[in-house]
């Protein structure tokens, strides 16, 4: 039974796991990145709290309309609206933080084998972790929606007499990364993470409420398995009450705790 109230039980008990295991699948949320400088979108400083919740039909928008939607994205870039250009000044200038470079690190030890993350900030990648599957995308990347090949967005020329931009290999729609609401998770993402899940024999979250699907799903396939759940959060989130060990903080701080207790597992 987990006890959340007793940190330092808890985290030996995450590092047997750890220790023990041999494909731990992780799962992030926005709570990773939030030491970054990245608000959150739900809990009381969340972008969605502050702006409330955007239009749910931006997929739909943007396939009846790709060349408006990028007229209107070039304008927004010329005139921004003070509140999402914060956010994104915050994407642009977030550095990894210790949560992230310690999950890295995880994973160079063995004990981390894949990590699916519903954040579209590139911290993960920046911080040093390979084995990654982007689920909502990423939005300093561009996508085709013909033949889903992606590119860093420097690598994509906009000509604003020529939209939408077109893929260079497929001559598809090119459209930002990021998953837009109404927009089905690209395949080969869905594909991953349930793969994944069904492989995996031990399963941690980390930072996410765990209330968006299918990026919820996940956790809840393995669990479904027999696999134990490991959560870190500092609150309590809608998967707490099936999860084996429950670590309360922020992951900035007990994600590298976590690599001390598992080092001294492996040097034994
Ligand atoms: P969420 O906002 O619903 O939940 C964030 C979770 O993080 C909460 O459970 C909160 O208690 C926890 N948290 C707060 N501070 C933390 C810390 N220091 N360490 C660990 N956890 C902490 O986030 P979600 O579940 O990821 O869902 C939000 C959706 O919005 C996602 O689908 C994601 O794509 C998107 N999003 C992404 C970013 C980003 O890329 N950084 C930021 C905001 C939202
Ligand atoms: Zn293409």
């Amino acid at each position: 039974m987990a006890d959340p109230t007793n940190l330092d039980l808890e985290l030996e008990r995450a590092a047997d796991l750890l220790a023990g295991c041999t494909h731990n699948v992780v799962l992030t949320g926005a709570g990773i990145s939030k030491e970054s400088g990245i608000p959150t979108f739900r809990g009381p400083d969340g972008l969605w709290t502050k702006l409330g919740v955007p239009a749910m039909d931006g997929y739909q928008k943007f396939m009846e309309n790709p060349r408006g939607w990028w007229e209107d994205r070039l304008a927004q870039d010329a005139n921004p609206d003070p509140d999402m250009e914060n956010f994104r000044v915050q994407l642009e200038a977030a550095e990894p933080n210790d949560g992230h470079r310690a999950l890295a690190e995880l994973e160079r030890m063995g004990v981390v084998s894949h990590v699916i993350t519903q954040n579209v900030d590139d911290l993960h990648r920046q911080g040093g972790t390979e084995s990654l599957t982007e689920i909502h995308g990423n939005t300093s990347w561009m996508r085709c929606m013909a033949c889903h090949a992606r590119w860093p967005e420097a690598e994509i020329i906009v000509d604003p007499e020529d939209l939408p931009p077109r893929c260079s290999q497929c001559n598809g729609v090119v459209k930002s990364d990021g998953v837009m609401f109404g927009e089905p998770i690209p395949p080969y993402a869905l594909q991953r993470s349930q793969l994944e899940a069904l492989q995996c024999d031990l399963f941690m979250i980390i930072g996410t409420t765990a209330q968006v699907y299918p990026a919820a799903e996940f956790p809840q396939i393995a669990v479904r398995r027999g696999v134990p759940l490991i959560e870190i959060d500092p609150d309590p989130t809608a998967l707490t009450a099936i999860a084996a060990v429950i670590l309360r903080g922020p992951a900035g701080e007990l994600l590298p705790r976590l690599v001390e207790a598992v080092r001294e597992r492996q040097a034994v």
